[in-house]
This record gives structure tokens, C-alpha cells and sequence, in this order.
């Protein structure tokens, strides 16, 4: 099969490898979609701590089984399926109290397990007995289903928020995830929705597929001011920070209202992860900073869900659509900002 085969930092190669082939408990899917995330831009240039090369990344992964071991009872070949990445062990510490993300033995497909950049792609048994692996509902394309992943984490991070009735909401960043994030603070009955981007024409694309109710360009007007006016003074009651900006994080502490949440949703750069901020204003603000990354299986499951009931539209977010072999090409688009998703398509 042909698959995108990591060797080291910036080493990827589109290449023929052989067939992988499943053991009695773990499934074979046919890969129909792998959309690229910001973390395999990431990964492409400075590696993962658990990934060992070689590797297939991809972890957005939508696809179809083509073959069950013999042990596996809950999935038939011909199935859709949408496979959530982090995998937790379910007996640790963090899993006993249902916080999965923290898994202290989490395994990840495309990190620990090879992953959805190639035409087939092996379900590990443990991705199987942790409830990672949903169908797809009829309803949903495959290229929709692979975007369950992404949402999944918003998902995390607006629980993790408390994004709740009446709330003033701000997203900083009009990205894949900061659309996701604008439609899902509605959906949990947001009463107002900030959107806080640099790019006049992400902006422009959020406002015409996913508008919020207010659209700031920090460029061009005073961010915070805006906030401030549009909230009685207050600032908002959640801020979510949806992009990898230094600046962006300090700034989202401005933003925030007295008891509020700012949540650092986007990581930073690892070589440069400090920000400075005046500690006063959370001493007197009395606010609380959270940050969230990934997502357990049932928010995967919740994403499909979502996106099924057509709560969350996600299908404007895939602007470009790429063959496996131009991968590398697909990898740049993401990081140029040039593209919103990338579709990698194995078969094309
Ligand atoms: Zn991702
Ligand atoms: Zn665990």
C-alpha cells in the first residue's frame, strides 16, 4: 500500500510499504479521508517525544473497515468509521476520575501507532476496548467524519470552560478550530459571540460561513476596548485563546471579565512558550486560567453527534483536497494559513 512514511524531522516519504495486517482483536480500515492538523505540521518539523521514527502520522482519520480479527465481535467489515486517536488506558489515576485527556499512559494513533497517511490503516485492540472506534452516521461524508476529531477537542475545551447560558464569549484566532469554537459556544447557549483575528481574510471567511455576533481585527482597532464596550465594561465571561500566540494569551487577560475563564486552548511554540502578564489583574479579577488539549473518546463520539444533527458545520472548513503523494505540499498549506483543512485523500 502507499503510505507517508515519516523517517525524521522533515523527512517524509510517500513510498510503498507493505501491507499491515491485524492481529485476532484489532480491525483493518481502508482510509477515505486524513485531514492535516496543526500538530502534524508541528510534528513534521520537530518530532513528538512519543513518536519513534519511522512512523505514518495522521490522526484526523475517517474511513472504512475492510477486515475484523477473529476476536473482534462489535465491528463488520463494509462499516463507516471515524476513529478518535488518544487512546486512555482506563485504569490510571486520571482515567478512574473520568479525566481522560490526562490519561497517564495514553497511547496516540499516528504517534505511538501508525497512523491514517496511507490507504490502510490498522485499529489497535486497546483503541478498540477504550471506545475510540464510532460509526459514522449515514448522514455524515467521510471528509465531515474525519473533522469529528478536531471538534472533540474544542468539545474538551468548552466543558473545560464552563461555556454556559447567556455567556459573552470571545475566540481569539479564526482558524479551523476557532470556527468550530464560535459554532459550538452557540450551541451550549452563548448569548454573544466575540471573534478576535488578525487575518482580514479569515475573518472574512468566518463571517460569511460561521458569523459571530462581533468580528475584531486587533490590527486595525483596540481589542479589548471593543470587549470592554460590548459587555457593559465588564469583559467576557470565557475566553478561549484558539490560536499559538504569545501575544494573543497575554492579551486574552485584558479581555476577561472578574470570575470569568480564559482557557489557552492553542499551545505555544516549544522553543518559546513564556508570556508576561501583570499578576495583579488575576488578583483582583478573581479569574480563573485554564488550558485543554486533545479529547477523551466520548467527546469524539458527541462531535459525530453534533455534526450529524447539523448543530456544527464543518464541511466549509475543507478548502483544499489533496492526493497522499503531495502530501508535503498539504503540510505547507496548513502552515502558510493559506488553507483552513487539508484533506488528504489516499485513493485519489
Ligand atoms: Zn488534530
Ligand atoms: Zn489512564
Amino acid at each position: 500500500m502507499k503510505a507517508g512514511v515519516l523517517y525524521s524531522i522533515e523527512d517524509l516519504r510517500i513510498q510503498d510499504v507493505a501491507m499491515p495486517d491485524p492481529s485476532d482483536d484489532e480491525i483493518l480500515i481502508k482510509v477515505n479521508v486524513c485531514t492535516i492538523c496543526g500538530t502534524d505540521v508541528r510534528v513534521y518539523h520537530y518530532g513528538h517525544k512519543h513518536i519513534r521514527f519511522p512512523r505514518i502520522t495522521g490522526h484526523e482519520v475517517s474511513g472504512e473497515v475492510v477486515k475484523t480479527g477473529e476476536k473482534v465481535k462489535d465491528y463488520k467489515v463494509g462499516q463507516r468509521v471515524a476513529v478518535a486517536p488518544a487512546v486512555p488506558c482506563g485504569r490510571c489515576y486520571y482515567c478512574q476520575r473520568g479525566m481522560q485527556t490526562m490519561c497517564l499512559n495514553l497511547k496516540g494513533i499516528g504517534y505511538h501507532f501508525d497512523g491514517g497517511f496511507a490507504q490502510f490503516m490498522v485499529v489497535p485492540e486497546i483503541a478498540i476496548r477504550s471506545g475510540c472506534v464510532n460509526i459514522i452516521p449515514d448522514n455524515l461524508s467521510f471528509e465531515e467524519a474525519a473533522l469529528a476529531e478536531p471538534l472533540a477537542c474544542a468539545i474538551n475545551g468548552q466543558e473545560l470552560s464552563r461555556i454556559s447560558l447567556g455567556d459573552t464569549v470571545v475566540i481569539v484566532g479564526a482558524g479551523p478550530l476557532g470556527c468550530m469554537h464560535v459554532q459550538l459556544a452557540r450551541v451550549r447557549g452563548a448569548g454573544k459571540v466575540i471573534l478576535v483575528e488578525v487575518s482580514s481574510s479569515r475573518g472574512e471567511f468566518a463571517r460569511r460561513f460561521f458569523p459571530p455576533d462581533i468580528l475584531i481585527n486587533p490590527l486595525k482597532e483596540d481589542a479589548v476596548q471593543k470587549i470592554k464596550e460590548n459587555t457593559d465594561g465588564r469583559g467576557a465571561d470565557k475566553v478561549i485563546v484558539a490560536c499559538s500566540s504569545a501575544k494573543a494569551q497575554e492579551e486574552s487577560l485584558k479581555m476577561v471579565s472578574p470570575r470569568g475563564i480564559v482557557n489557552f486552548f492553542g499551545g505555544l511554540p516549544k522553543d518559546k512558550p513564556y508570556i508576561r502578564f501583570d499578576s495583579n489583574l488575576v488578583h483582583y479579577g478573581e479569574f480563573y486560567v485554564v488550558g485543554t488539549h486533545g479529547s477523551a473518546p466520548y467527546h469524539n463520539r458527541l462531535a459525530l453527534n453534533l455534526l450529524s444533527q447539523g448543530k456544527i458545520k464543518v464541511k466549509e472548513l475543507i478548502t483544499h483536497r489533496l492526493p497522499l503523494k503531495n502530501l508535503k505540499e498539504g503540510i505547507n498549506l496548513a502552515e502558510s494559513g493559506k488553507a483552513m483543512k487539508v484533506a488528504i485523500l489516499p485513493w485519489e
